[in-house]
């Protein structure tokens, strides 16, 4: 009888794990998305900032199509408020 407990303790444990794995997977998924999202928050553009400012002439810019503080495709051509010169 005690076993029999114990088995099915045991067995309710190893059933909520698959839930917790894809509790701790959507957790990982929204903060990568947070962090792929950062354009809207620097106010990336895909096109030059006043006087011509552009990625390509930013000391952040990271070629071909990257950046140290934005995130995701950066075009050489873009511009955001935290351009700054080389
Ligand atoms: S900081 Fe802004 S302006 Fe500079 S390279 Fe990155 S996205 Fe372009």
């Amino acid at each position: 009888m005690k076993s029999s407990l114990t088995r099915g303790r045991a067995l309710k444990q190893i059933a909520g794990l698959p839930l917790a794995a894809l509790a701790v997977g959507a957790t990982l998924s929204a903060a990568q998305g947070a962090v792929a999202n950062n354009q809207k928050q620097y106010k990336y553009q895909n096109k030059p900032g006043a006087k011509g400012a552009k990625c390509s002439g930013c000391r952040f810019f990271k070629p071909p199509h990257g950046c140290t503080i934005v995130t995701g495709t950066i075009s050489p051509n873009g511009w955001c408020i935290a351009y700054s010169p080389k």
